[in-house]
């Protein structure tokens, strides 16, 4: 059975666990930490704004334009809106019209919830999304593929609209002979077959040593059964491809592929098999676009240098998976690649963390969202000083006419630097015990001077001079 919300696409629990869970969690962060997200951050002070508040300010950004992909027509809309509320903005939300079921549901259901004045939900298609791409918005949050982000780009310069583009790409997953190839094909065979392969941050090919290959295509194999048993068609936990054009598109990557295990499809119900891909050369047609897919192909590397050299040779990635027990390894891969997200010894699963920001970099996006991080994207921070009109004297080193000696205090006012609360009662302590150190000397002298009377007074050592 599939769920009502995205027919065809998802099994029924796939909805709950890969997106409601997710959206829940975030909604809850969101009413627990808002009063937080939301305070004036005191920052870094200098001398010359010692006495000043100087702190940032979180104000909304005004409408925000949210444009979702299918693959997960709720997280996708929603997680975005979620934050835009958050922090205050207006917002129009536009579903993707690959996913009507839920585009439809979500239009019906938004306004019940949500007030109408401030929350819309636009459905359409392509000439819908550039009639609104058209309008000018305050932020424009898209999600889909990097062809149709350039698109997003292009008509937010228009209007200097500010954009974070949540794209896609060749996400890498390399795995060590030195690891429990076991335990790394489970989750391997969890997030590559998840949502048919429809997931942006799905591994989409493997690096492996040659040596690996076979034992790695026998785990997957049983993996496989023992997730959607002999035959994944009739698996209620296996999905199908979003429409033929995918469904086409999908089965011509693999043309010309060694296939190791599946490669059934039915064109009526636009499945395709979970599929394994043995011994794939660089440049096959499979390796030239990112899979979106359950096609999962394997192409073998000597070393871990020559997957480095592998992944950087390719556009940046949204996210790199490394398995590995060799914290050498671990390291440098660490170190000598770059990607969106990284995740070692697991796949996906950092997209549930909402402490860590979510995006891309280069080829796979700009911007970052999740838990606070889409509070700071879809909010301006406003740069904030609070002067009084007393202490003038400070200023005089800023104002002419300038000398040598003021540009020297200038300098000095400007480069010493007091950080947060901490060092301002740090630096509000020593002044007062200075000021508190000179008032006991002058009541010490008072005190001499009274009970002494062979003390010399100011005026006596004046007139003795
Ligand atoms: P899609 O076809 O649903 O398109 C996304 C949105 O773009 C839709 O709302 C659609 O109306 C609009 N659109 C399509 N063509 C347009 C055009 N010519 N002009 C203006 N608007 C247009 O989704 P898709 O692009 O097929 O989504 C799959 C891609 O999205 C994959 O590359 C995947 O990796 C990526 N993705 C990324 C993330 C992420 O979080 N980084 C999440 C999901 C999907």
């Amino acid at each position: 059975m599939h769920c009502v919300l995205c027919f065809w696409l998802q099994s029924e629990f796939n909805t709950p666990l890969l997106e409601l869970i997710g959206l829940e969690n975030e909604i809850k962060l969101a009413e627990r930490e808002l009063s937080d997200w939301t305070k004036p951050q005191p920052v870094q002070k200098n001398l010359l704004t010692l006495t000043d508040d100087v702190f940032i300010k979180a104000e909304p950004l005004g409408v925000v334009l949210i444009i979702g992909a299918w693959n997960y027509p709720w997280g996708l809309t929603l997680g975005p809106l979620i934050g835009a509320i958050a922090a205050g903005n207006a917002a129009v939300v536009k579903p993707s019209e690959l996913s009507k079921n839920s585009a439809s549901l979500l239009k019906e259901l938004l306004p019940q919830y949500l007030d109408q004045e401030m929350y819309h939900v636009v459905t359409g298609g392509v000439p819908e999304t550039q009639e609104l791409l058209k309008q000018r918005f305050d932020h424009i949050f898209y999600t889909g593929n990097s062809t149709v982000g350039k698109l997003v780009m292009e008509a937010a310069a228009h209007h200097l609209t500010p954009v974070t583009l949540e794209l896609g790409g060749k996400s890498p997953c390399y795995i060590d002979q030195n690891c429990d190839l076991a335990v790394a094909c489970r989750r391997i065979t969890w997030g590559k077959f998840s949502n048919c392969g429809q997931t942006c941050i799905a591994p989409d090919y493997i690096l492996c040593n040659a040596s690996i290959q076979n034992r790695l295509i026998e785990e997957i194999r049983q993996t496989l059964q023992e997730f959607y048993g002999e035959n994944p068609k009739s698996s209620p936990d296996y999905g199908r491809i979003i429409n033929q054009n995918h469904f086409e598109r999908v089965l011509a990557l693999m043309e010309g592929c060694n296939v190791a295990v599946g490669g059934e499809s039915d064109k009526s119900q636009c499945y395709i098999a979970p599929t394994i891909l043995k011994d794939v050369l660089p440049h096959a047609r499979i390796m030239q676009e990112e899979i979106f897919g359950p096609v999962l192909p394997i192409l073998t590397v000597s070393d871990v240098s020559e997957a480095i050299r592998f992944i950087n040779d390719r556009e940046k990635p949204l996210a790199l998976y490394i398995f590995s027990s060799d914290k050498k390894v671990i390291k440098r891969m660490l170190s000598e690649t770059t990607s969106g997200g990284v995740v070692v010894n697991d796949v996906m699963i950092h997209y549930t963390v909402s402490s860590l920001p979510f995006g891309g970099v280069g080829n796979s996006g700009m911007g970052r969202y999740h838990g606070k991080h889409t509070f700071d994207q879809l909010s301006h921070k406003r740069a904030c000083l609070i002067k009084s009109l007393g202490m003038e004297s400070l200023n005089k080193a800023r104002y002419p006419p300038q000398t040598a000696s003021r540009l020297r205090r200038a300098r000095f006012f400007m480069l010493s630097r007091l950080r947060s609360c901490t060092h301002l009662t740090f630096a509000w302590a020593i002044i007062s015990t200075m000021l508190a150190l000179g008032l006991f000397i002058a009541l010490l002298v008072v005190l001499l001077k009274v009970s002494c009377p062979f003390f010399p007074s100011a005026g006596d050592t004046f007139l003795s001079v």
